[in-house]
């Protein structure tokens, strides 16, 4: 299977790699710069080329961005909105120099001005980052937990942003256990994932969802909370976990955990728990003796 965690870029690009081996990831995700504002690190070509080529040894695919959460590229003020468009903008070009497959990103918040307004900006910022035409990094719109004003806790929502793209290629999904569960998705139980699945693909397209968030949540179903937590200790709870990761519609995606960071042995335990719902790399779900006697990540 293919699974990594969000690592930090504390230290540098190939600290964060370093960070990622340790682990034993085969992909990952990181901002690009911190996620609540601030200027971005400059990078010099070398520093870039570097990482790109660790990246490809180490064999992590996909790298996975993560657009910082201050952008609202559905707020109805045009400064935010122009300054979130300014730095959505440079973030996708950030993407593209980092050898990054995709840009992880949050649809933002209407502000009041309602769903359809906020889906049009959203599509409005989409199109006009994607009309450069020199990029293959693909946006994935991630689904939200569904507080406040937020958009994208509805996958029509999400649907509808796609439709308005011209580029619809370089737009696909992203899938949050956490963010699922807390907007009301059922998928603690077999026939809740199976609806959910179901759901998805008849709005989204099943096939346009490149990568799934596997987090736990510590907070309700339906309760509109973001709160991630340790895989298989939250209200999802690990026989669910091990329904998503093994299931056939979704075991061949990459996973990428954002589950909480508290103590360093936190990541081990919780890709620990994933893997010993014991997917191999082809898929197919069983146990076996090699995912079971794999040295424990430091
Ligand atoms: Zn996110
Ligand atoms: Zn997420």
């Amino acid at each position: 299977m293919r699974i990594g965690v969000h690592v930090s870029i504390a230290g540098g690009l190939l600290e964060s790699l370093a960070r990622a081996k340790r682990l034993s990831c085969n992909t990952m995700q990181i901002f690009s710069r911190s996620p609540r504002g601030g200027p971005a690190p400059a990078r010099t070509d070398e520093e870039l080329d570097d990482f790109d080529r660790a990246r490809r040894a180490a064999g992590i695919d996909p790298l996975v961005i993560h657009a910082p959460y201050i952008i609202n590229l559905a707020s109805p003020d045009r400064r935010v909105f122009g300054f979130s468009m300014a730095l959505y903008q440079e973030e996708y070009r950030r993407a593209a120099r980092l050898g990054a497959q995709y840009l992880v990103t949050h649809v933002g918040s209407h502000r009041g001005t309602g769903e359809q307004a906020g889906i049009a900006r959203v599509a409005e910022a989409l199109n006009r980052t994607l009309a450069d035409g020199e990029s293959d990094v693909m946006i994935l719109l991630e689904n939200t937990a569904g507080s406040g004003q937020g958009l994208g806790y509805a996958f029509e929502q999400l649907a509808a942003m796609r439709a308005q793209v011209a580029r619809k290629e370089r737009v696909g999904f992203c899938l949050d256990t956490a963010h699922l569960f807390a907007a009301g998705f059922p998928i603690h139980t077999e026939e809740g994932l199976e609806e959910t699945l179901a759901q998805a693909d008849r709005t989204l397209g099943l096939e346009h969802v490149k990568l799934v968030h596997l987090n736990d949540s510590k907070s309700a179903f339906d309760s509109r909370v973001d709160r991630h937590w340790h895989i298989g200790t939250g209200q999802i709870g690990r026989e669910a976990m091990r329904r998503i990761v093994t299931h056939r519609r979704l075991r061949d995606l990459p996973f990428i955990l954002e589950t909480p960071k508290k103590t360093p042995q936190d990541d081990p335990r919780n890709l620990r728990t994933v893997r010993g719902f014991g997917v191999t790399r082809k898929g197919h779900a069983h146990e076996t003796s090699r995912t079971r006697s794999r040295p424990a990540a430091r």
